[in-house]
């Protein structure tokens, strides 16, 4: 089963790139890269499921309103992406919630997946999973299930969906992100930095090997006329811009050669009722 993600922010997007949120001042490239990827996805009849910032909802409308019209599946992405540990169980609250609630405003329908910022859902703040259901949120997809700069989720084992059940006696369906060691580290090369990094036909040979594939694209990894931010750190400058003048054409190598879905239409291929179920 291989799952077809985007997370719609635009390049200056990020807390830990600008530290700021005063993003008003960057140029927005957003427009032109959703157009690039919605046409390549209509071409080929594909579905998605796109994770937007509220903040894209509040300031750039028309990019979540196209993507919509374009049939895909709306998820939330956090307000202005700030990492979901960084927030007390109350703030994640509020601020989940009013980036739902501008987006369903915009789509209206309601909004039932989420993905937390560089997948900021760990051990340590389960309660994120459990505000989810409170919201109404039915799928998460903020796992990475293994040690990650972030924290990473190493309980949760195989990568693979699977039930939650929480602490909170509610229930949630998981789609993390899928692994691939790499030389005694776990990677993942199905979106970002790695994506772009690795030569296609490595990327290929992963995902024949794995029965799952999570992707995570964001318009970025596919924009070689992005400003370069120069003070990044040397590291994340390298995993932020390697790779961008051949990752689209990669991107469409991966689409010929694997079938993709949205995680609604997963949704409806999993019998839940044998999926493996993870007590929280
Ligand atoms: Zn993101």
């Amino acid at each position: 089963m291989n799952i077809l993600t985007f997370d719609i922010e635009d390049w200056y997007n990020c807390d830990f790139i600008t530290e700021d949120f005063n993003w008003d001042k960057y140029e927005v490239r957003i427009y032109e890269m959703i157009d690039l990827i919605l046409d390549e996805l209509e071409k080929r009849k594909l579905k998605g499921t796109f994770f937007c910032l509220g903040w894209i909802a509040e300031k750039h409308p028309d990019v979540i309103r196209k993507i919509h019209a374009h049939g895909h599946h709306i998820g939330c992405h956090s307000y202005q992406h700030e990492l979901s540990f960084r927030f007390d169980r109350e703030g994640f609250k509020q601020d989940t919630d009013k980036s739902k609630k501008l987006i369903e405003d915009l789509i209206g329908e309601p909004v039932n997946a989420f993905r937390a910022p560089g997948f900021s859902i760990t051990e340590k703040n389960v309660w994120s999973l459990e505000v989810l259901t409170e919201l109404g949120f039915e799928y998460d997809c903020s796992i990475f299930p293994a040690a990650h700069d972030y924290g990473g989720f190493t309980s949760y084992g195989k990568a693979e969906p699977a039930v939650l059940q929480l602490p909170n006696g509610m229930r949630l369906k998981e789609f993390p992100i899928n692994i691939q060691p790499v030389f005694g580290k776990d990677i993942v090369f199905s979106g970002g930095g790695f994506f772009r990094f690795f030569p296609y036909a490595l990327i290929k040979h992963w995902a024949q090997q794995s029965p799952y594939i999570m992707t995570y694209f964001h318009t970025r990894d596919f924009d070689p006329g992005q400003p370069m931010i120069d003070s990044l750190p040397m590291m994340r400058k390298f995993k932020s811009y390697v790779g961008l003048k051949t990752s689209f054409a990669k991107f469409q190598r991966l689409l010929d050669d694997f079938d993709f879905m949205s995680v609604k239409e997963a949704d409806r291929l999993i019998d839940w009722e044998i999926v493996r179920k993870i007590e929280l």
